[in-house]
């Protein structure tokens, strides 16, 4: 339920639990908008081991089937190019092909992108070229070697990636300026959503947070941005957020190869994975595995079906299904074999919060007072950082979600294919995964140490 006209007011006391993406986006605009009594708890720093945005980086970029995400993302690119946010932004372009042997999906999804974007007023033209064979994706991604045999796609020149760790830690440390309280760690793990008063069998009243530690945090809304985690906290979630992940690993380039690659368009091969170009401080370049994503069902009290969540420890994400090491070494061979036998290091799996129709979902939750839930981020949140958080604000603001894309939604709808993403939904606890991580980071830790300091 939404918050009554006398709760909401600028010195409300507003507790946002998560301090990932979305969290720090929605404090950031309840500053911008002059609320001047926020708190946000996470059960780490900043950036979390338990966000999907810590990481090295991720995409920026317009390219949706659907109109209505492709203004968005318009959007948060201008705000990406803004003195604010622009350090962390790199438009180097992003290049999107299907490899020689992708299924027929992947040309179907980029011909609606394509028509999507064309449709669209606001995209820059000329920004598009058609990349249907190897020489014209040479003429736009010149830093490619291998053969790139059979790759056909386009390349879209206004787009390209965000430095996503250290543009939350940038965001973390701006709040800390202006007055945002934090607390970490035990005191900011929240474990129960406690209910303070009953004034109906239905609405049970603003809730406090209770913590690890016993700590019980008291507010007048309480926003959760609790990523792929939401359901742990919040079990009535679990029917529309399916806590779903991918593989990300790295490998070590010496300041040479990093400097042939640098400038480098994203290279997002529809079927096998995507990479960037190295990070200019330490030349790790960034890799990470497509597929229809893992997920990690347990028994729920919740629902008679199962529902997916994250595993509770950071540690149990390190490692990576061994089928997307292959995937990985696959588009290596193909785009840059020179790395193609490199250890992949910093191997881990990262979770998001997916919902059926990849729609986020930012509303308050039923049967609570004044509990406002924003997430859903379907793997396709990063790039919104800029401009996330004033979605949420508008939701506190107007005591309703006037989208109907954006609401709480209907549990019962489970099981569809996501039409952007190629590859079958795997258990995460069916596949076997590399058991040689502390082997590589060892081998690169010689490397950097050699080359980087
Ligand atoms: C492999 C992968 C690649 C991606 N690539 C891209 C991309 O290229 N472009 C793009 O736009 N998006 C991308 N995304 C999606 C993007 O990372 C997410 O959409 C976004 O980070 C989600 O933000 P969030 O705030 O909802 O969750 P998170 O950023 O995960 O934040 C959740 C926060 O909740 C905290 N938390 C968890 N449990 C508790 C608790 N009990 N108490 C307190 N705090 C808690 C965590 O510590 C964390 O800080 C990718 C996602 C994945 C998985």
């Amino acid at each position: 339920m939404a918050p009554s006209q006398d709760i909401l007011s600028k010195s409300s006391r507003i507790l946002i639990v998560g301090a990932g993406t979305v969290g720090l986006s929605a404090a950031f605009h309840l500053t911008e908008r002059g609320y001047t009594n926020v708190k946000v708890i996470d059960r780490d720093t900043v950036p979390s081991a338990y966000s999907a945005g810590n990481d090295l980086n991720k995409i920026v970029r317009a390219d949706y089937q659907d109109p209505f995400y492709a203004k968005l993302a318009l959007k948060a690119i201008s705000a990406w190019e803004t003195p604010f946010w622009s350090s962390f932004f790199r438009r180097t372009g992003y290049l999107v092909s299907a490899s020689g042997s992708a299924p027929e999906k992947a040309s179907v999804l980029s011909s609606k992108i394509l028509s999507c974007i064309n449709n669209q007023p606001d995209f820059p033209t000329d920004s598009i070229h058609l990349t249907p064979e190897s020489q014209s994706i040479r003429i736009h991604v010149p830093q490619l070697t291998g053969e790139i045999k059979g790759w056909s796609g386009y390349f879209n020149k206004h787009a390209g990636y965000a430095h996503a760790s250290a543009a939350l830690k940038m965001v973390y440390e701006e709040l800390a300026r202006r007055c945002v309280e934090f607390i970490f760690g035990e005191d900011g793990e929240a474990t129960e959503i406690e209910a303070i008063s009953t004034k109906s069998s239905f609405v049970r009243g603003t809730p406090n947070i209770r913590t690890r530690s016993g700590a019980i945090h008291t507010a007048d809304i309480v926003i959760l941005a609790l990523g792929a985690y939401t359901a742990q906290l919040l079990p009535a979630a679990g029917g529309q957020l399916t806590a779903k992940a991918w593989s990300v690993a790295h490998i070590q380039l010496t300041p040479e190869e990093a400097n042939q690659l640098a400038g480098m368009p994203v290279v997002n091969c529809q079927d096998l994975g995507f990479f960037f170009e190295p990070d200019p401080d330490t030349g790790l370049l960034k890799l990470a595995a497509h597929g229809g994503g893992y997920t990690n069902l347990g028994t729920s009290v919740f629902y008679k079906y199962e529902v997916s969540l994250p595993p509770p420890e950071a540690s149990q994400n390190r490692g990576i299904p061994v089928h997307d090491e292959s995937s990985i070494r696959q588009l290596l061979a193909e785009t840059l074999p020179q790395f193609q036998h490199r250890p992949l290091v910093d191997q881990f799996i990262c979770w998001c919060a997916d919902t059926e129709d990849s729609e986020y979902v930012i509303d308050f939750v039923p049967e609570w007072d004044n509990l406002l839930l924003a997430g859903g981020d379907s793997g396709h949140a990063f790039k919104m950082f800029p401009v996330f958080g004033e979605w949420v604000v508008d939701t506190l603001e107007q005591g309703c979600q006037d989208l109907e894309r954006w609401r709480w939604k209907n549990p019962e709808r489970r099981g569809s294919e996501i039409s952007w993403r190629i590859g079958d939904i795997r258990d995460i606890k069916d596949v076997k995964r590399s058991d040689k991580v502390d082997d590589f980071n060892r081998a690169a830790g010689s490397l950097k140490e050699a080359s980087w300091v």
